[in-house]
């Protein structure tokens, strides 16, 4: 063995005990640490010819990048929608990277991750309350989840031409609704070959982001025998505005359609009895994406594509990997490579278990009820302000707001939020709402409490006296 791992390998214990020091540091300061770094620099590292061991390159790391790591995971980072980390979550992350496994197989021969992770899915089935008609499957983010749903769509939507579009390629364009679909599933329709000029998007009720539902049965009860696939928000990204669910469940006997619900945070609804209402029919979705590493509160990255059992061949059709024989039938060995876009694939349900198991169903539901109820008090604060006002309602956890006054909005927002991350006590990003340049602050974080609301609104107050807005 190499000297330099022989090393490491013999001081196994200091390398960890490193790591866990730092590790501490840096969570016992997340509180006030900084929330954006302005210019972070990358300094030049070169490969070193000879090792310089574990301990060695931890220090160069806290010499050279520490400085530039922003509390991300902290309780005033409302930008994105950007979840934190549960002690247990961390644990379980830790462990899944000490483990390794390659979560593949869940029966037979193999080890025990895969298993761990079908209970997984069952576990979070109970906590968003929904039935176990369907097979989950880890994944990345959203973006893939979305990815992987609607790649089985498409599989879906070829059977009803006849076609096998996984072995044939897709033919002709292929028929695809939304209202006001997120940007990863734009993205995914340009990577799935059904192109991303090809949805049609239809309108939204006035003053929302919603799908004005009279006006989309209008358009498909046109060619009422016609497939396509329907993709609907379970929360939007600038007003958590949801389509009418219900309705559209009940279209389902009726049109034949495959509906894709992307619900990457607002599938947490669920937990909060005063807008689990925005959720019913979603039971009848074919395809449900919901990210973890937001309002689940895990590391990076983590997220879950649900489908409906019914629809298992369809999807091994899609991502079997067929040229390996010595994996069996797909339908008969489950294994998950056959099933999601990885063949290999990270212990990535764990960390998620740790935490379910760690806090339940009650201590996600606070989490939950307390960011909804902190984003509703944040957005009061700012209406009551001369400076700003809510450019939408808060209808769940996420506050779009913009200037009172109206002159050069796009300038002085960008300013202000300049401004903000400088000073780093609070992180927002910009966003446009219906053509207005607003303010996007999205809380999911754990830790996020009532003095953050104050801190946040008094640095906004701040700077816009600054600038004299
Ligand atoms: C965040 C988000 C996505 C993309 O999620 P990633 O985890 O970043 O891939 C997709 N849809 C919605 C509604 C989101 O909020």
């Amino acid at each position: 063995m190499n000297e330099t791992l022989q090393y490491d390998l013999d001081n196994i214990s200091q390398v960890l005990d490193a790591a866990k020091i730092l590790s501490l540091e840096y969570l016992n300061r997340l509180q006030d640490a900084p929330s954006a770094v302005s210019n972070p620099t990358v300094a030049l590292v070169a490969l070193p010819a000879k090792g310089l061991g574990a301990a060695q390159a931890q220090r160069l790391f806290e010499q050279n990048f520490l400085h530039n790591i922003v509390a991300s995971s902290g309780p005033r980072y409302w930008g994105f929608v950007t979840g934190g980390t549960t002690p247990a979550s961390i644990a379980g992350d830790w462990l899944a990277t000490v483990f390794d496994q390659n979560t593949q197989n869940a029966k037979g021969p193999g080890d025990v991750s895969a298993a761990l992770e079908v209970q997984t899915v069952q576990l979070l089935l109970h906590l968003f309350n929904l039935p176990p008609h369907f097979l989950g499957a880890f994944v990345t983010g959203a973006t893939t989840s979305n990815f992987t749903g609607l790649a089985v769509a498409r599989q879906w939507y070829g059977r009803q031409l006849g076609k096998d579009f996984a072995r044939e390629g897709i033919s002709g364009t292929i028929k695809v609704y939304a209202a006001t679909p997120h940007s990863s599933a734009i993205k995914c329709m340009a990577m799935l070959g059904l192109g991303s000029n090809n949805i049609t998007l239809v309108p939204v009720l006035p003053g929302r982001e919603c799908m004005d539902m009279d006006a989309f049965e209008a358009a498909i009860s046109q060619h009422p025998s016609e497939p396509f696939i329907l993709i609907s928000s379970g929360g939007t990204v600038n007003t958590v505005d949801f389509d009418d669910l219900q309705r559209i469940a009940s279209l389902k006997d009726k049109y034949n359609f495959w509906w894709h619900i992307d619900a990457a945070f607002g599938a947490f609804a669920a937990l909060s009895p005063q807008h689990a209402h925005l959720l019913t029919g979603w039971e009848a979705a074919d395809s449900i994406t919901i990210d973890f590493h937001k309002w689940l509160n895990v590391p990076y990255d983590s997220a879950m594509i649900l489908t409906r059992s019914e629809h298992a061949q369809l999807q091994v059709q899609t991502f079997q990997n067929s040229n390996a024989p010595y994996l069996g039938n797909p339908l008969e060995h489950f294994n998950y490579l056959n099933y999601v876009s990885e063949n290999s694939r990270r212990f990535r349900a764990l960390p998620v278990w740790f935490s379910l198991l760690a806090y339940g169903k009650e201590g996600y539901a606070d989490i939950v009820s307390n960011n909804i109820a902190l984003a509703q008090q944040f957005g009061q604060a700012l209406e009551a302000s001369v400076y700003y006002k809510l450019a939408a309602p808060v209808r769940l956890n996420t506050i779009c707001f913009t200037l009172a006054e109206e002159d050069n909005r796009t300038d002085k927002i960008a300013k202000i939020l300049a401004e903000l991350n400088k000073r780093g006590n609070v992180f927002m990003t910009p966003t446009v709402y219906k053509g207005l340049p607003c303010i996007r602050a999205a809380l999911v974080n754990w830790r996020t409490a009532k003095e953050d609301v104050d801190i946040a609104v008094s640095e906004l107050l701040d700077v816009a006296k600054h600038y004299k807005y």
